[in-house]
């Protein structure tokens, strides 16, 4: 299973080479692609690319003819304001028309469904794809701060069984533009509101780890261009020790959270199809090195299911594997989903589950849902597009930082 997956994976990245800021670059194809424009550059060349897919080259590029600082002005109306070509009134008229119409510079996100829950403290949208694929974003507004949670890419290919988007399958890759755009956009909403977005967690539809090179271009884009710091950013795993490895050697130290759900092999198995590839001794070996590189703490996330991973002897073994890495656990009781039949834990043996960890020395918190009215929230995504969800819990709530759970 695992091994399709990968090679599903690998045969859709096939001929991508190496990232050119931020966007993609199809060595050998580009000249197929280029006979309208003058000198193009190859993030545009490519083809599906939107606005935030373009390197300052490229912006620099389709602005040919203008003075420099053009796009400088361009660069940080789409960053830093969030606008659209059309809205910068900094330039000229007949400019801002020609840009407009641009298609190298539309939007990647075409908004098919906002809803608002919870006295406006949760936003959640269904853009629709330019190209194929529809993916959810998720924006919370807590006390203390505001975050978002992003897809990664439209379906997921890991297989979880009790996971709304695995059930779903695997449609493509985000580019990393789409991955920045859902954040201007949960940006520009929370300025909107007087807010400001502070956080960005890479927990919606998809695995990050699996779409590994466009993750990480929008993680740098993210952290350089809107300012957020590392600390702010949390990339979720299913558990793909090739990527933790990769992501101990990067320059950020983002926050991991790795979606643990069973701690032992048998168990993890058969929820988590990829423990097989990656079982757990192998799995927390990457996790130590991600703590001894970056020093951050590290948080795993465990979906309690009613009678299969919420037993005294479950926490025990829990516990062992999580309390030398002095991680976090979050807990969240698992929300139906309509091609899984387990139930999620009841809440009072919820909070019995989480008084075990913490009798036994690990920091657990258990998340409180949100978004329930709206069928909003993220690690649930797509449960719209596959049947009807009554409710889904938060997964924003459970940053690896742990803190400030459900403010
Ligand atoms: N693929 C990544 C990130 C997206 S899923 C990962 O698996 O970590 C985000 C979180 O939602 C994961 O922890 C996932 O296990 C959890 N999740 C998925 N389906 C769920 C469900 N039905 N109930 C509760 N949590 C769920
Ligand atoms: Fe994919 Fe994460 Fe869902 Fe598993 S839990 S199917 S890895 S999105």
């Amino acid at each position: 299973m695992v091994v399709l997956v990968q090679g599903l994976v690998a045969r859709r990245r096939g001929p991508v080479r190496r990232m050119l800021g931020g966007a993609e670059h199809r060595s050998g194809r580009t000249s197929n692609h280029v006979s309208t424009l003058p000198t193009p550059p190859a993030a545009i060349a490519w083809g599906r690319v939107g606005r935030y897919d373009l390197s300052r080259d490229d912006v620099a590029q389709l602005l040919d003819g203008e003075p420099a600082y053009r796009a400088t002005q361009l660069w940080e109306g789409l960053y830093r304001h969030g606008s659209d070509p059309s809205e910068l009134t900094v330039l000229p008229r007949p400019l801002r028309e020609r840009l407009a119409h641009d298609p190298r510079l539309a939007p990647s996100l075409v908004e098919l469904r906002r809803s608002t829950s919870e006295q406006g403290k949760v936003v959640k949208w269904l853009w629709s794809l330019a190209g194929r694929g529809r993916v959810e974003t998720v924006l919370m507004h807590y006390r203390d701060r505001s975050t978002v949670c992003i897809s990664s890419q439209a379906g997921c290919a890991m297989g979880c069984g009790f996971c709304a988007t695995g059930q779903a399958g695997f449609q493509r890759n985000l580019t990393a533009g789409e991955m920045v755009e859902q954040v201007i956009r949960a940006a520009a909403a929370a300025r909107a509101g007087g807010r400001r977005l502070s956080n960005v967690v890479y927990m919606g539809m998809g695995e990050p780890l699996a779409n590994y090179e466009r993750v990480w271009a929008s993680v740098e884009r993210i952290h350089d261009e809107l300012g957020l710091s590392a600390r702010h950013l949390t990339v979720s795993t299913v558990g793909i020790v090739a990527g933790i490895r990769r992501l101990a050697r990067e320059r950020l130290p983002v926050n991991l959270a790795v979606s643990l759900h069973a701690a032992n092999d048998q168990l993890r198995n058969s929820l988590v199809p990829v423990n097989r590839r990656y079982p757990l001794a192998s799995l927390m070996e990457a996790c130590r090195a991600y703590l001894d590189a970056k020093g951050r703490r590290l948080s795993f996330e465990w979906a309690l299911m009613d009678g299969v991973n919420d037993r005294p002897r479950d926490a025990a073994e829990l516990v062992t594997l999580v309390r030398p890495l002095r991680a976090h656990v979050n807990l969240i009781p698992l929300n139906p989903t309509p091609g899984w039949p387990t139930r999620g834990t009841p809440p009072h043996r919820v909070r019995a589950f989480r008084d075990e960890l913490v009798a036994l020395g690990v920091n657990a918190t258990v998340r409180r849902n949100r978004g329930t009215d709206i069928d909003a929230a993220c690690g649930q995504l797509a449960a719209a597009e596959v049947g009807s969800v009554d409710s889904v819990a938060s997964m924003a709530s459970a940053e690896a930082t742990g803190a400030g759970a459900s403010g």
